[in-house]
């Protein structure tokens, strides 16, 4: 199992005196934050972040701009900040420890201080792009202005009050599980889709190799147009009850927005798998893209610059199915004409939803296609 990101597992959960001081204290100014905070903070207080502790201050902030590292040096690509509208700054200017609410999660801040930054530097080095047409830069773009840093604690989180939430796990229950399982090598797949036979003979390749395999969705804010989580938890209940060998897969949902920050995205989506317990991770083609903003190979090109990173990358080139090889294979694999290839595009996927077309079960496995149908909307 590998040693999590900084060499120590992050866990800030308060305990029950606190918690009911804090329910008890009416004088103590509640914030609220979205849902999409709501998660960074269950992830924070859990260690999926480790080793933040809390939202980023200035320093970190402008070193994960800069190098993609944090002050102290070790590898992160994604800021994790707290943006809070100018009144709800002023009003929190003299306190120093706030709740952040959101319906049913609420952590406690000790706030360290408060700071403006450049969005247009974000976008530029996370999102390498300031076109307001990509999703995370116009996210970034419609930020407030102001930034508070802090430490959080989870209050009350909203795992096991969210159906979404039925296969969530911590770390340490992710950590628990792989230790008494007896896996040592452990291959993160990281997915915001459903599963093509394709995905599906990828994942089990690497049974060849390693020991287990962990299937990780991303469960939160996803764009226009992708597949609801719903869906996506739904079709990897059946394709894994039916096809996979269970000794050797897990599978647990992964509660954050997606960036589409492309090649930053990867190694973020790497450091979390990590502090899961991951000691291999799986980049594809266009890990984490959107549109045409990366080059097809970006994401597996940025681990060459994070050799210290402690979780190793399994590159995966795109598998397919190619009629003369009779079966999924990978570019690496085939020498075959492309026009023996059958391929699913989303595009395509999505025309045969709305024709009620049921694709070639070379393709997507019928058990999958069947939920996706059983959905007025499957899309976001
Ligand atoms: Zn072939």
């Amino acid at each position: 199992m590998s040693t999590p990101h900084g060499n120590k597992l992050i866990e800030r959960v308060v305990g029950e005196s606190t918690k009911h001081r804090l329910f008890n204290d009416k004088d103590i100014l509640r914030v609220e934050v979205s849902n999409d905070k709501a998660d960074d903070i269950e992830n924070i207080a859990y260690g999926i972040l480790s080793p933040l502790e809390g939202f980023m201050d200035e320093e970190d902030l402008l070193h994960v701009i800069r190098y993609g590292r944090l002050s102290n040096g070790l590898a992160w690509t994604i800021p994790i900040v707290l943006d809070v509208k100018h009144e709800d700054a002023i009003r929190m200017n003299d306190a120093r420890e706030v709740i952040l609410y959101n319906g049913n999660t609420i952590a406690l801040m000790h706030i360290d201080g408060y700071y403006k930054y450049n969005k247009l530097d974000i976008a530029s080095s996370v999102y390498q792009t300031r076109d307001p047409a990509h999703p995370g830069v116009a996210k970034t773009l419609a930020m407030n202005d102001t930034l508070v840093a802090g430490k959080v604690s989870l209050v009350q989180g909203n795992t096991n009050t969210n159906a979404l939430s039925r296969y969530r796990l911590t770390p340490r229950q992710c950590r628990s599980i792989f230790k008494e399982r007896g896996w040592k090598s452990i291959v993160g797949f990281q997915t915001r889709n459903i599963p093509h036979l394709a995905h599906e003979m990828l994942q089990k390749s690497v049974l060849n190799f390693f020991d287990a395999l962990f299937i990780n969705p991303l469960i939160g804010r996803k764009k226009a147009g992708d597949f609801k989580d719903e869906v996506i938890l739904e079709a990897y209940e059946v394709l894994i009850e039916n096809y996979y060998p269970k000794d050797r897969v897990l599978f647990a949902t992964l509660h954050t927005e997606m960036h589409y920050a492309g090649p930053k995205e990867a190694i973020h989506h790497a450091i979390m798998r990590k502090n899961l317990g991951c000691t291999h991770f799986i980049v594809g083609r266009d890990h984490a893209g959107v549109g045409n903003y990366y080059k097809p190979f970006a994401a597996q090109e940025i681990f060459k610059e994070y050799p210290d990173l402690g979780i190793e990358p399994v590159f995966f080139p795109a598998f397919f199915y190619c009629k003369r090889c009779m079966g999924v294979v990978s570019e690496r694999m085939c020498p075959h004409d492309t026009s023996y290839r059958l391929e699913l595009s989303g595009t395509k996927l999505r025309g045969m939803i709305r024709d009620n077309e049921r694709p070639s079960e070379l393709l997507m496995r019928p058990e999958v296609f069947d939920v996706i149908m059983r959905y007025k909307e499957p899309f976001v």
